[in-house]
């Protein structure tokens, strides 16, 4: 059982991440961190695929089927059930989640910042402009860990998202970003390990060379998974596909609270 932070990079491909992100590398390389490569479901879109990271379900089961279902989620997930164990939660992320799991529609000033024990997500810290900068997401995020020490924090950087699709994939802007991204999680993520904290590093979606997603290629459905667990030794690269549906049940099961019965997939620890 320990405290677990998801870094959803928004966009990231797996090609890209493996590529690019020397430090997420190092980590795998001397085997204090596990890689997978994910086989993300479909649609490749954002709002149902982080219902369906949240819930382990598809998007005919929980039913955000694309970016318009603007609704709270209506299938069992991480937050609520982190909730009803008593644990903490914490986001700094855009601000579909908060509409998936605090308040929807968004209302761009109240729920802004939120500090409410009776929320899903109980330390929001939301952002609406997809230009918003990762360096900033990723300062809200060591906030949040020093101020509030979350069981389970989401930080969702939307910055591959955004020059991916201003770019395209096959660009030097969008791998820069990949490794600029890397560069300034390093340092929160060697605090977030000293700290006991299981981290996953994985995406939502991947990216094409005319910058859009959606689709059902492998640059679209193909992203990383980091798996680093605290006192535990990686695997390095395992060289295994697995289903982004495991990845519910796994935060279910390193956070050591029941798994929801909707969770089917196998967790991965
Ligand atoms: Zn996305």
């Amino acid at each position: 059982m320990s405290k677990v932070i998801l870094v959803l990079s928004d966009g990231l491909r797996y090609d890209t991440a493996v590529a690019g992100m020397g430090t997420l590398g190092h980590l795998v390389e001397v085997k204090l961190a596990s890689l997978f490569k994910v086989t993300g479901e479909l649609p490749s879109m954002s709002r149902p695929m982080y219902e369906t990271i949240h819930t382990g379900l598809s998007v005919s089961e929980h039913g955000i089927v694309s970016n318009l279902v603007i609704r709270r989620s209506t299938s069992p997930n991480v937050f609520q059930s982190a909730r009803e164990a008593g644990k903490t939660t914490a986001a700094a992320a855009y601000y579909w989640f908060s509409e998936l799991y605090n308040r929807a529609p968004f209302d761009w000033i109240e729920d802004r910042e939120v500090d409410g024990e009776s929320l899903s997500i109980q330390h929001g810290r939301f952002y609406t402009q997809d230009d918003y900068p990762d360096i900033e997401l990723f300062a809200s995020a060591g906030m949040l860990v020093r101020r509030f020490t979350p069981d389970y924090l989401l930080v969702h950087p939307m910055g591959m998202d955004y020059i991916g699709g201003k770019h395209g994939s096959d660009s030097g802007e969008y791998r820069n970003h990949a490794i600029r991204q890397d560069m300034w999680l390093a340092t929160y993520l060697i605090e977030w390990m000293e700290r006991g904290y299981s981290i996953l590093v994985t995406a939502d979606h991947g990216m094409n060379a005319d910058g859009l997603h959606g689709g059902t290629t492998p640059e679209l459905r193909e992203v990383p998974l980091f798996l680093i667990l605290p006192g535990i030794a990686g695997k390095g690269d395992t060289q295994a596909t697995i289903s982004q549906l495991q990845i519910a049940p796994t935060i279910c099961k390193l956070l050591g609270i029941p798994i929801p019965g909707t969770m089917k997939a196998a967790a991965l620890v």
